[in-house]
């Protein structure tokens, strides 16, 4: 055994692997890469639900109350997780931390783009499909974080020192996995970097509000998202207003995002004599270590293909 040739002034190893409970896809991808096979991972969400509407089962709760730890997104994303939380005495005390935590508030974006801007339904993301809750988080930042791989940088930070704190006898391992997973995400960033240096400035259409913190970061200008609100029907008014951008602008392609239906991207698209192609939102998808950069650069070859 490893703890044998510890010093003995190294902390004793926990009897059983941390358990640590993510909430979503990338944030998994995240956490498994540093944990290795220190710690077990799993994910509250099952590869195909969206953040955006979870009903717990009673499984879900199981899984929730014997986790020694959940990371989380934060920025309101995780409503429904705070009610479960919430609604019981022991699982209040269950550690947990948002990989948002300490991002500057100046890195955070609180309204849509362009023609949203300003309008009653754009001024919080509301991820909450709950409609008599549906003014309550007015006012909070959008909470895509995660497809900006400079702020997936400093999320893994936030989960080393997370794993490190609870559980300590494994701090080199996890040390050592954080630097080389770092390393692929400085990658990733220098490779979107310079792949989308030829396209700065191009106006951009997705289909929600996920993509802002990705837009921003690689200089692309989103001018435009169909759904205002995720899953709400957008308005006749807003959609003329977005057909109208989009003919200004001249926007060459409509993104529609897997895990929503695109019929109405697509009838859009139609519309305009534009085509669409699909980017991932990475919230939902396969629950594996690596999920996360192959998702972003498949976005990459997407957006490659789309506005070459
Ligand atoms: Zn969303």
């Amino acid at each position: 055994m490893l703890a044998a040739a510890e010093p003995a002034a190294a902390p004793l190893p926990r009897a059983k692997p941390l358990r640590v409970l993510t909430t979503i896809a990338p944030i998994y991808s995240w956490t498994a890469s540093v944990a290795g096979g220190l710690a077990t991972v799993e994910n509250l969400l099952p590869a195909d639900a969206g953040p955006h509407d979870f009903q717990f089962r009673p499984r879900d709760v199981k899984r929730l109350e014997s986790a020694d730890l959940i990371l989380m997104n934060g920025v309101g994303l995780e409503q429904w997780l705070m009610r479960t939380l919430n609604a019981d005495a022991a699982r209040r005390t269950i550690p947990r931390v948002e990989v948002a935590a300490g991002w500057p508030e100046s890195g955070f974006i609180r309204d849509l783009p362009g023609i949203s801007a300003g309008s009653p339904a754009a001024r919080g993301h509301e991820h909450d499909h709950d409609h008599d809750k549906g003014a309550e988080h007015a006012g909070e930042a959008n909470p895509h974080l995660w497809l900006d791989p400079v702020f997936a940088k400093h999320a893994v930070t936030n989960i080393l020192q997370a794993l490190e704190t609870a559980d300590p006898a494994h701090r080199d391992g996890y040390r050592t996995n954080a630097a080389a997973y770092l390393e692929r995400l400085t990658q990733l960033d220098v490779a979107l970097r310079s792949a989308t240096r030829d396209w700065a400035g191009r106006p951009v259409v997705t289909f929600h509000d996920a993509f802002p913190y990705f837009c921003r970061r690689y200089s692309l200008d989103l001018v435009g998202v169909v759904e205002e609100i995720p899953g709400n029907s957008p308005s006749p008014r807003h959609l003329a207003a977005l057909m109208k951008v989009i003919r200004e602008r001249k926007v060459r392609v409509i993104f529609t995002e897997t895990q929503f239906n695109p019929r109405l991207a697509r009838q859009l698209a139609s519309d305009l004599s534009i085509p669409v192609a699909e980017l991932e939102v990475l919230e939902t998808g396969p629950l594996s270590p690596t999920a996360y950069e192959e998702g972003q650069r498949r976005n990459l070859e997407t957006l490659r293909r789309a506005l070459r």
